[in-house]
């Protein structure tokens, strides 16, 4: 634990051993059940950005869904510009995320949209090692690329 003021006494650390039971339980799902899952999930979003404007990681200076020229995703309530929306949202912060939950306290649709984020997490963790804030040194899992990377897609 790293801090410059400690405000109130040091908490003991949980041990959790079912960290990511809530995200393996939407693994486990058919694809047509996650579709499912996250139509319901999504549907009552209203696009007015709380989530993205209460992250400590939204900081760009104009962000995708404001911009117009090029224009990345559309700004209708349509159920594909919504699932969009909260895709690339969820691909922008992976490997940065803290799982703080800011976003899903902002959400007046009581929205949780973390389900995606904690995939994420639970991704980078899986494969690369990578927990968000733990380490100083490092740059974040999706941070960097490797010339010599080995999987066909990088060259
Ligand atoms: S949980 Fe992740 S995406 Fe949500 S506000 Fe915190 S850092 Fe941002
Ligand atoms: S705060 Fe809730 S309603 Fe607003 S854009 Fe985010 S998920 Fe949608």
């Amino acid at each position: 634990m790293i801090f410059d003021e400690l405000a109130g006494p040091l908490v003991e650390e949980l041990n959790i051993t079912d960290r990511f039971s809530d995200v393996e339980a939407i693994e486990a799902l058919s694809p047509d059940e996650k579709q499912a899952f996250f139509d319901d999930l999504l549907q009552g979003c209203t696009r007015c950005y709380a989530c993205r404007n209460a992250c400590p990681l939204c900081y760009c200076p104009t962000c995708f869904v404001d911009e117009s020229r090029p224009q990345w995703v559309g700004k209708t309530n349509d159920p594909v510009d919504v699932k969009t929306y909260h895709l690339l949202r969820a691909f922008h912060d992976a490997g940065r995320c803290t799982d703080c939950g800011a976003c899903e306290a902002a959400c007046p649709m009581g929205i949780k949209m973390r389900f995606l984020t904690r995939k994420s997490i639970k991704d980078c963790v899986d494969r690369y090692g990578w927990e968000t804030g733990m380490r100083l040194e490092d740059r974040p899992a999706l941070d960097r690329f490797r010339l010599n990377d080995p999987q066909e897609f990088i060259r």
